[in-house]
């Protein structure tokens, strides 16, 4: 059997509002995440990811299902005997400790002998470059240094599984690339399995070895960045995970390798098949896989023009409502606000997307 670190089966969080009403919070999800896999549980404010994760640590407890630790079901056993540790938001560090000390002090609980502690700190600090820091009190460092103390703090117990709850959120956005790239590296570079959640769909593409997208509590859908983003099974995954248009399609054809679809009377043959099987699709056209053109299938009228330099964003008003289509240069210079223009689709990057 495929060796895994994680596993959760049919795991549901119901609450309880005080009217007695039940919230279910996380609704029968089931994943699995293998050694030293980067996973990311992203979706939108209140789908269940933060449920899920502390489920995962122990600080709640499943209405339903199981969660394996290195194959033995944790759900009875308290978040401190769990072999998991956690980086939060709020970085959570003990203002009265340095920050040596603040590192040292889950070895210490766990009773690891002085001289091994000190060398555990040491290598942990150079690990997320802090070396010569261990002195300092967390009050003098920068929000993305006490963020790196933190992780250093969850990292130096050695836990089979590292969770991360949305742990930049208060960094700006400069530091926030920082860090995530930091992220990254020192999670290769120490080899741990680490669970990521965020709403933030570049956070989760630039961390994750496979994300889990979630919506009311259920996984829509779980993949590699790039099947997420090429491959959405939903109109729902397809929005998430970046701006896409939605044409109205009939299917004429699937045939093996193509896909063949009439768009108002106009026939494309997409060199991609349907995400998944359904009754019913529509033509998913990112930004950059439209054209605009003196004639085409859908007719639209410029409302704005974002110059941005290296490409241009023309906002059109049209049948279907509000499009949006990015332009490398060289810019046409008939097309400007008011104008009457056509949209071209470039069948390549086009996307058969269900919609049920
Ligand atoms: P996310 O982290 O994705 O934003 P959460 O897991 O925090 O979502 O919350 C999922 C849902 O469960 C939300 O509707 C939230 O209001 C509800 N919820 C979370 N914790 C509790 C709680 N302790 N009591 C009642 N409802 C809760
Ligand atoms: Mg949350």
């Amino acid at each position: 059997m495929k060796q895994v670190s994680l596993r959760l089966i049919n795991v549901s969080k119901v609450f309880k509002d005080i009217k007695g009403k039940e919230i279910r919070a996380v609704n029968n999800v089931s994943f699995d995440v293998e050694p030293g896999e980067f996973v990311t549980l992203l979706g939108p404010s209140g789908c269940g990811k933060t449920t899920t994760l502390r489920m995962i640590a122990g600080f709640e407890k499943p209405t339903e299902g199981m969660i394996l630790i290195n194959n033995v079901n944790v759900v009875d056993i308290p978040p401190w005997k769990r072999d998991t540790a956690m980086v939060f938001q709020s970085y959570g560090l003990f203002p009265h400790m340095s920050v040596a000390e603040n590192i040292a002090y889950g070895l210490k609980m766990r009773k690891v002998p002085k001289d091994e502690i000190e060398r555990r700190v040491n290598s942990i600090l150079e690990v997320v470059g802090l070396q010569g820091f261990g002195d300092r009190p967390p009050s003098s460092l920068s929000g993305g240094q006490q963020q790196r103390v933190a992780l250093a703090r969850a990292l130096v117990v050695e836990p089979s599984v590292l969770l991360f709850d949305e742990p930049l959120s208060n960094l700006d956005v400069l530091l926030r690339e920082q860090m995530r790239v930091e992220i990254k590296r020192i999670q290769k570079e120490v080899g741990i399995t680490a669970i990521y959640v965020t709403h933030d769909r570049i956070e989760a593409l630039t961390l994750s070895d496979r994300i889990v997208l979630m919506k009311d509590g259920k996984i829509e859908q779980m993949g590699t960045p790039e099947e997420i983003y090429e491959k959405p099974a939903s109109k729902f995954a397809a929005e998430f995970m970046g701006k896409i248009n939605f044409f109205p399609i009939d299917i004429v054809e699937i045939l093996s390798d193509k896909t063949v679809v009439r768009l108002k009377g106009t026939v494309y043959e997409i060199p991609s098949l349907p995400t998944r099987k359904s009754d019913k699709y529509v033509l998913g056209c990112r930004p950059e896989g439209l054209r605009l053109s003196k004639q085409g299938p859908v007719k639209g009228i410029i409302k704005t023009v974002v110059y941005l330099g290296n490409l241009s964003e023309y906002y059109l008003d049209t049948e279907y409502g509000e499009v949006m289509v990015k332009v490398p240069p060289p810019f046409d210079k008939n097309f400007t606000e008011g104008r009457e223009v056509f949209i071209q689709i470039v069948p390549e990057i086009a996307k058969i997307i269900p919609d049920d």
